[in-house]
Parts: C-alpha cells; structure tokens; sequence
C-alpha cells in the first residue's frame, strides 16, 4: 500500500489510526512474551551502524517497511527492563493506564509552562500531587489545597533534577539570610564559595553532581553499621565546619540508598537541621512508593522537618519514565529562585494561579500528570498497596539457605543484596558470567570493601515460577574452577 505524506497528514489520513492499533497490537505481545527474550542484548558498541544506511531516506518510505525493523534494528539492542528477569538497578515498571495515558498527553501535547498555556495540565498536576501527598501519608504543608499549606508538589522529570532544585532554592535562602546578616553588598560568588552541603557517603550520584553543577561543597558523613546516616554525625561536621568559617547550608537525606536500600535516621537528622537553620532534603527515589503501605511508613518519622521531599513514581508505582514527584513546603522559596518574567509570558491570571515554569529548569513541561491520574484511578490505593507488599523474601530466603552465599546487609523492601563467601573477585565473576550469558541481569554495589550483587524483585509480573528460575541461575554459572584452585 502507498502512504505518503499528503502535506497535512502523516501516513495518509485514514491509515494513522489503523497504524496505531497495530503497533498497541505489537506492544501487547511484546509485553506477554517478554520472558522469552534474553534480558540482556548481545550486541557490541556500534552494531547498529551496520544495519542502518548512512543518510536519512528522501523519499518517504511505507509503514511496514519502518515497522519491520523494530524487530530486526531496534530489539537486538534493547535491555527488556518489563521482564521478571531484569533485577538490575531499581525497577522501571510500566502499565497500560500509564502508557494511555501518556498517548494522550501525546496527543494532546500541550507546553504547560504557565497555567494559561493550558489549564488542565497545571490544575491536574496539582490535584493529583495532593492525592499523592495524602496517600503516601506526607504532611498537609507540602499540599497545594489546604489552608495552611504555602507548599505544593510538581511532576519534575527526574529526581536529579529534583536535588539540584532543591539545592539551589536552599542556596537562593541561605544567600539572601547572610546578605541581610553581613549588612554589605558581597559578591554571590564569594558567598556561594562558603556554602557546605552534607549527605552520607551511601548518596547516590545525582546530589554529587548538583554540587558540581552549582560549585557548591558537598561533604560526604560516614554512616553506621546499617549504612544509616544519624544525628551526632552530622552536628560535629556542621560544629566542624562552623569553625572553619563554611556556612552549612543543606543536608540531603536519603530513605531507601540506591546500594543496599538503607535509609538515613530522618528524626535526628531533622531535629539537627531544624536547631542549626539547614534545608532538610529528602531523596526516597525508590522507597518513595513503599509509603501507600502504612506498616511501611516507619522510616519516614521525622518528615514534619523537611523542606522538600522527592521520588520516582517511575520506578516501582507502573506510572512509565518520566515521572518524578517533587514537595516544597514552601513554595516561595522556588519561586523566588526561579521566577523569570518576560513579556510573552505574562497573563491575567499570573497572581491567582500557579505557574510551574516558576518551580523547575525548563521552561516547556509535559502532561505527565495525565499517566499519573490514571494509574492512580485504575488501580486504587487498595491495589498499589497489594503491588508493594509483593517482595523479594522468597529470593533473600533461597540465598539465606545455601552455605555458599551470605546476605550483608538486611532486606529493604524489595531489594536483597548478596555475594559469595569466598571473596569479592569470586562475586565479581560470577556476575560477569550471567551477565554474559543475557539469563538475568543484575548489577554490583560496595558496602564499604564489599563487592556485592544486587537483586531488586519489584515486578507485578514477577511470579515465584520466575524467582525459582531466577534462583537455580546463579548455580549454572557459579565459578567452581576459581574455587578449586583456591
Ligand atoms: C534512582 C535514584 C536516583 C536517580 O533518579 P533519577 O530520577 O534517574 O535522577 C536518585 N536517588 C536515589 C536514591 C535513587 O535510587
């Protein structure tokens, strides 16, 4: 069949829609038989090179020519991260509410970066993220509609970005607070080179590169036993820094560390944080979703002390990449750091309505909350708290069972992480023969010297058949001949 651009429409008027059935067609099976494909590709860097042509085509080519090479370009190359056996990283789950509803936020694809760009996206976010807030058991200040809240939450595209908003309203704060205390005009940069922020050497990445990106110090505290930040920790490095002439300004805490799931002591830290005048920032990229289930929410004790609070529905809530939710308690304190006012963007409503161009990097931003509302419709709190409770303890009890593994730190939620007894290029082989072998793919993480392999199970199609699969891998690929030669 003939499809051409018509000079409107692409792939001809009535076909589009056709297409579109058959590619949800295709999604559909590919979603149902993940479990055949390998998890992992083999591929090296470079192979698509070889099966593209050099230069994009002139002349127009037909939808099944374009449809047969996702099979044949894209597929080879790809990590099959819905499958029950990709229990690398954290989970990046998805499902049919999200991704309808990101075909309509598609659809619709509107640029709502003031409230008069179009309402919906900016109303809908904000009633969304206060079903949110609620039921993950937050306080009332980081809600838009409530009478005492000057707080409220956004949909930012990652948790990166979240921690280096976050860093830079607390930076915007604290400049302002010692341009009035030092009573003189003094460079911001001369301030900014004063500044000290604290998170625990168990942080992820991102709070290491809002610190590069705003040349802002960052110190890395050294956590307990349990890989837990605690209170004293932190007030002697802010003593410390004190007397050094630094001026503390931010701790960022994390609830759920990216290595082991730790989670740093939220009330002591905040009690700290509140008596030394420092923005508590709260990361739970991951752990964020657990909080549906209040048997769960022990950890966030302490939370009335935050400043803002960030994580990934995009991880474990099935709400698809990207989709980060990010509370202020004051939103004030954004706006302020990033209010631009140009002429073209100026409208009637600008004092009675939000503007999240004001609370973000970007200008330009996505319906996200569209995906959001579904899921959360769809499902109820009754079956996301249902999809939380399914965790990894039939995986840790395996492990925990056969002499030849040890678990070095506890369980959280669903990530176990483990090693083997007998060292840590022992682990490291191991897991370079089951990542070669495409079976399961799992990835590495330090505990201090430890080299240690980390399992996440977070799947809602993860069944105890896959874990039972999952578990007799390991003993294929165990590397006995490193062992019998000592
Ligand atoms: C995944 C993760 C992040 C990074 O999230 P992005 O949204 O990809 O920036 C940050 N912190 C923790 C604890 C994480 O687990």
């Amino acid at each position: 069949m003939e499809r051409t651009w018509d000079g409107h429409l692409f792939l001809g008027s009535n076909a589009s829609p056709i297409l579109g059935k058959e590619l949800v067609d295709y999604i559909t099976q590919y979603l149902g038989s993940i479990r055949e494909r390998r998890v992992i590709p083999d591929v090296k860097p470079g192979y698509m090179k070889e099966l593209l042509p050099d230069t994009a085509p002139t002349e127009p080519e037909d939808w099944e020519s374009i449809f047969k090479d996702i099979e044949k370009v894209i597929m080879p190359g790809v990590v099959h991260w819905q499958s029950p056996h990709m229990h690398a990283y954290y989970p990046s789950l998805t499902s049919w509410p999200s991704m309808l509803g990101d075909m309509l936020a598609d659809a619709i694809n509107c640029v709502g970066f003031t409230w008069a760009s179009s309402p919906a996206c900016t109303e809908l976010e904000m009633n969304v993220m206060d079903w949110l807030c609620k039921a993950l058991g937050l306080p009332s200040f980081f809600l838009h509609h409530h009478p005492d809240s000057i707080g409220g939450g956004i949909l930012q595209s990652t948790v990166s970005e979240s921690t280096l908003v976050a860093l830079l309203a607390a930076r915007k704060d604290k400049m302002l607070q010692l341009r009035v205390e030092l009573n003189q005009d003094v460079d911001d940069s001369v301030l900014n080179s004063r500044l000290v922020a604290y998170t625990s050497d168990q942080a992820h990445s991102s709070v290491e590169k809002a610190g590069l990106i705003s040349l802002v110090k960052i110190r890395y505290l050294s956590t307990d036993e349990r890989l837990s930040l605690r209170g004293d920790t932190l007030k002697q490095a802010i003593q410390e820094d004190r007397r050094r002439g630094l001026v503390p300004f931010l701790l960022c805490a994390t609830l759920g560390t990216t290595g082991v799931c730790a989670f740093d002591n939220l009330s002591e830290l905040g009690s700290v944080c509140a008596e030394e005048g420092l923005w508590l920032h709260v990361d739970a990229a991951y752990a964020g979703s657990a909080y549906f289930c209040p048997e769960l929410r022990w950890s966030l004790d302490g939370i009335e002390f935050a400043h803002s609070f960030v994580f990934n529905p995009s991880k474990w809530m099935m709400v698809h990449f990207d989709c980060t939710a990010f509370w202020v308690k004051d939103k004030y304190k954004l706006q302020q750091t990033f209010t631009v006012d140009p002429v073209y963007l100026r409208h009637e409503n600008s004092q009675a309505a939000t503007d999240f161009m004001n609370w973000q990097i970007p200008l330009s931003r996505r319906f996200r909350s569209l995906k959001l509302w579904f899921v959360m419709r769809s499902f109820g709190l009754k079956n996301l708290q249902a999809h939380i409770r399914h965790l990894a303890k039939l995986f840790e009890s395996k492990i925990r069972s056969d002499p030849h593994f040890e678990v070095p730190a506890e369980r959280h939620l669903g990530l176990v992480v483990f090693c083997l007894k007998g060292g840590n290029a022992l682990t490291q082989e191991l897991l370079r023969r089951l990542t070669r072998s495409g079976t399961m793919y799992l990835i590495p993480a330090d505990i201090h010297t430890k080299r240690i392999i980390r399992f996440t199970v977070t799947s809602q199609f993860t069944t105890t058949e896959d874990i039972l699969k999952d578990w007799v891998l390991p003993f294929l690929f165990f590397p006995r001949d490193l062992i019998s030669r000592g």
